[in-house]
């Protein structure tokens, strides 16, 4: 059985493969609705099920579709989290929604972008958070 992955690029690729391999802008713009968004199945396969892609991976899908080159000729090609917009109704249409928010900082009530990580001493789960809640912690 096809996993989610092979899924996911499978339908990239028919969508959008032949426009890829001659339109290097819509390949930066697929990059950039890759990198740092969390994509959800919620189509007719029974299970939900999530694809998410580094920088690297979501270069080398690229560069796997479009049959030439390899991950390096797309990595940080655009903005990392920015779903195109033909992309994202493309992909709706076949059972794929874009989580771009990205993760939240952990803090009580505070709805900041997490861009700060670090082990917590105590032994609790890794802490992610904003700068404001990590300057907090780190004073
Ligand atoms: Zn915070």
């Amino acid at each position: 059985m096809e996993n989610i992955y092979d899924h996911f690029e499978n339908t990239i690729k028919e969508y959008f493969g032949e426009r890829m391999k001659t339109d290097e802008e819509l390949c930066r713009k697929i990059w950039s609705s890759l990198a740092n968004v969390d994509w959800y199945y919620i189509g007719e396969r029974p299970l939900l099920l999530q694809v998410s892609y580094s920088f690297r991976a979501a270069g080398g899908m690229i560069a796997n579709i479009i049959e030439r080159g390899d991950y390096m000729d797309w990595y940080c090609s655009g903005p990392d989290g920015i779903v195109n917009n033909e992309f994202r109704y493309a992909m709706r249409k076949v059972g794929y929604l874009a989580d771009d928010v990205g993760m939240l900082c952990d803090g009580p009530g505070c709805i900041e972008k997490a861009t700060c990580g670090w082990p917590d001493e105590n032994g609790g789960p890794y802490r992610n958070t904003c700068y404001k809640h990590y300057k907090m912690h780190n004073k």
